[in-house]
């Protein structure tokens, strides 16, 4: 990985603010990864077009950071602009519809639904993720999913274009969408609700941070569950039925508490964490015969 100087020169004048070898664990949940060797994050819709242009015009391949709440960053960072949406977080209520930025906080979004009393965003308040990641990955926690929720997105196109697409359109399933493929960024998502009680959804959303606290490793950083759930199984069941409660390589450990989740102890690094998964799967291949899928991305080369 190495930008020519006049390259970086060049982005340096064009991309005011840009920032190089940017270290990616001051922006993962998992606090590991190496440097971005762009980082850019724009304040709002026209400078995110400004910079698609000029990273299309000199050939500058980027990828799009929501919260990083479900990301692995090799060690040895990752080529190109890292476009990081956090600045891009405008929301608002209207009558039974919230309209989220993609760079806005899911926690923040359910909280704004509770002060206008609606209902139906209670099980994204405890997921760490930003609007615009929970709708590539179809976040969801509690029997719900975006999908439930979700009416229409506006998007940009990787040419600068925007969508407005209805949420049918975005195949979401199981942790899945059709955004990555077709290259989409999620400027803002309309979510649907209905009016309900305050105290109510308050209420809720305090029993599921209470049983977020209490089952998973929140002290930790990691990346939420590691693994997809296999159909009919759950993956932190198959993995503590192999035997690998607590199993540790390097810094990265299967988690005592819920062995569903990969935390970094401490000083893990990207492959610490990819050799533990590798292990992981192979010995729930050997003692269950079932195939364990990542859920978190992988950003560099492993
Ligand atoms: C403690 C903990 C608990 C968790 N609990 C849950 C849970 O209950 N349910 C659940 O589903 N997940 C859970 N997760 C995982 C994670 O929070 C979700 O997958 C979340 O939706 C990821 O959002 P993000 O903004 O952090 O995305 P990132 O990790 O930043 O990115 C994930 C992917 O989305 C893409 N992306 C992000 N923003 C955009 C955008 N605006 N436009 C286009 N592409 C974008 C990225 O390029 C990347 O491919 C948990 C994670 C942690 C650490």
């Amino acid at each position: 990985m190495n930008l020519e100087h006049t390259l970086k020169d060049i982005l340096e004048s064009e991309l005011p603010g840009c920032r190089f070898m940017e270290p990616m664990s001051r922006h993962t949940s998992f606090r590991i990864g190496g440097p971005a060797e762009v980082f850019i994050s724009p304040s709002g819709e026209e400078e995110l077009a400004a910079v698609l242009r000029v990273l299309r015009t000199y050939h500058v391949p980027w990828r799009i950071l929501g919260n990083g709440s479900n990301l692995l960053v090799s060690d040895s960072g990752c080529e190109g602009a890292v476009i990081a949406m956090e600045g891009i977080c405008h929301m608002e209520a209207c009558g039974r519809f919230l309209r989220v930025a993609g760079g806005q906080l899911l926690s923040r979004a359910a909280h704004l639904a509770l002060k206008h009393s609606l209902t139906g965003m209670e099980f994204a308040a405890g997921i760490p993720g930003s609007a615009g990641g929970a709708l590539v990955m179809n976040a969801g926690a509690y029997g719900f999913e975006m999908k439930d929720i979700l009416r229409e997105a506006r998007v940009m196109t990787p040419e600068g274009e925007v969508l407005v697409l209805d949420a049918d359109r975005l195949d979401l399933g199981y942790r899945t969408s059709c955004i990555p493929s077709k290259g989409y960024i999620v400027l803002e998502a309309v979510f649907g609700l209905e009016p309900g009680d305050r105290a109510a959804i308050e209420a809720r959303m305090k029993e599921l941070s209470d049983r977020r606290r209490e089952k998973q490793p929140l002290e930790y950083p990691s990346a939420g569950s590691t693994f997809k759930r296999p159909q009919g199984y759950f993956a932190g069941k198959l993995i503590e039925d192999a035997g690998l409660r607590g199993y540790q390589v390097g810094g990265a450990q299967v988690s005592e508490k819920h062995c569903g989740f990969v935390i970094n102890s401490g000083s893990a690094t990207a492959s610490d964490v990819m050799a533990l998964c590798g292990h992981v799967r192979k010995k729930v291949m050997e003692t269950s015969g079932v195939e364990l899928e990542m859920e978190v991305k992988r950003w560099g080369r492993f």
